[in-house]
């Protein structure tokens, strides 16, 4: 058969840039199809992300692509007492994402895969019950088949076309967070992430505060999508997330004169990731495979890994003509032994956390140093579970099932 690609991939964020990439320093003709006119664009995002092999190992991140670097994290108990990690080197950054993800997209670029933006995948396209392409629709060209042996689902949460491969793309309520964040100025900071708890700030759920320069920072909620009897859990008003943040910025000092340059609503993946990332002639990766940290909702690293695994197995598929579910499952078998582990440890720790009341999270916020909080968040559970059931027996039903 005549192809016009070696791989189609549908979505041009970080996981499928980074698939892109890879796929095409390996000598794979990539095409990548975005449906939006502009790469990065709108930006719905806290923007936030942690240093990382993936991100500076083979090329330095731009300056134009973040805001401002973060030199450590505060995190506020209900009750208002803090724990405070600082450093003075870089322990992440704030991105600018619209750059950011336009950057990434370059890099592709250089390795010689194309890109198509405005253009929207609206279906597979199928032969004797194979895949092998996907309808496009393209501004000002209507509908066409592009034919590849291979297609990569990066849609992100969307995920239709992974839907119509079979793939189970449906989110539960109690799977995701629903979100609000304003970018907002003047906001004083000191270059810290900022987390707050409590059930009166956002219930199964936190606010952050991710700071930019000149001043700036991207101040947002999640709260649990499965809270829809809300006020009776909070005892206070307001369903949505925006009303949330509302209220916690109303009650901050400082924030009330500050002005909304940015506002979006989105929703975050925060379940388990999908059972399956591969079949006959098709991979998915990135947050379409559901492939995002269930403590915070952070996705953009975990895309990119994905990317950048998918994408090897890909180019051994291309060498040897072989797209079938045996050989594309490598990648699947490689991210579950890597950051499948991770997410694995941090879906137990969130289900223990949402066993919690504001009286524990102020004991245990109080009782906890940061490198014990880094320790549990590296699925190393024994030793802050002791020392916080040391202090408070009862805990131990919730948090003995982390040991
Ligand atoms: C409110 C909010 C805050 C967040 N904050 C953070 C954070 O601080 N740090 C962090 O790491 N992560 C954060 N995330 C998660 C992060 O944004 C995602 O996990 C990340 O963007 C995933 O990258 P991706 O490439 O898999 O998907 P996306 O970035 O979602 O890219 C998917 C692309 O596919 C395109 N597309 C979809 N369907 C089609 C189609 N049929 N045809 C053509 N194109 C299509 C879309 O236009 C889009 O460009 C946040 C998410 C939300 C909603």
């Amino acid at each position: 058969m005549d192809f016009d690609h070696d791989v189609i991939v549908i979505g041009g964020g970080p996981a499928g840039s980074t698939f892109a990439r890879y796929a095409a320093a390996e000598g794979m003709d990539v095409l990548v199809v975005d449906k939006r006119k502009e790469i990065g664009v709108p930006v719905r995002c806290g923007e936030g992300l942690g240093e990382s092999e993936i991100i500076t190992g083979e090329v330095d991140l731009p300056g134009r692509c973040f805001s401002t670097n973060v030199r450590g994290a505060r995190i506020y108990a209900p009750n208002g007492k803090s724990l405070t990690w600082k450093t003075d080197g870089t322990q992440g950054w704030v991105l600018e994402r619209k750059i950011f993800d336009k950057w990434l997209c370059e890099l592709a670029v250089e390795k010689g895969a194309r890109v198509k933006v405005y253009t929207r995948a609206t279906g597979l396209l199928k032969e004797n019950g194979s895949i092998n392409g996907v309808m496009l629709s393209e501004s000002g060209k209507g509908e066409y088949p592009a034919r590849a042996p291979l297609v990569v689902s990066a849609e992100g949460m969307e995920s239709m076309i992974a839907r119509e491969a079979g793939f189970n793309t449906v989110h539960r309520l109690q799977d995701v967070g629903t979100c609000y964040q304003y970018e907002m100025k003047p906001i004083e900071h000191e270059n810290l992430i900022e987390l707050y708890f409590g059930k009166q700030v956002a219930p199964r759920g936190y606010v952050w505060i991710f700071p930019k320069a000149g001043r700036k920072a991207n101040v947002g909620v999640g709260i649990g999508g499965h809270l829809t009897d809300w006020k009776k859990r909070s005892g206070i008003d307001g369903a949505a997330p925006k009303e949330v943040l509302d209220r916690f910025i109303e009650k901050r000092k400082g924030f009330s004169d500050a002005n909304i340059l940015t506002e979006f609503g989105g929703v975050i993946s925060v379940g388990a990731p999908m059972k399956e990332f591969v079949t006959d002639n098709f991979m998915v990766i990135g947050t379409a495979a559901k492939q995002v940290d269930p403590i915070h909702g952070g996705g953009i690293y975990l895309a990119m890994h994905a990317g950048r695994l998918a994408a090897g197995i890909a180019a051994k598929a291309h060498e040897t003509k072989d797209y079938s579910k045996k050989t594309l499952y490598e990648y699947e078998k490689l991210w579950r032994e890597s950051e499948g582990k991770t997410c694995e440890q941090r879906l137990k720790l969130q289900k223990a956390l949402e066993k919690l009341d504001d009286e524990d999270l102020d004991y245990i916020i109080g009782a906890v140093t940061y490198k014990d909080l880094e320790l549990a968040m590296s699925g190393k559970f024994a030793e802050p579970v002791a020392k916080i059931v040391a202090g408070r027996p009862r805990l131990l039903k919730v948090l003995g099932a982390l040991r």
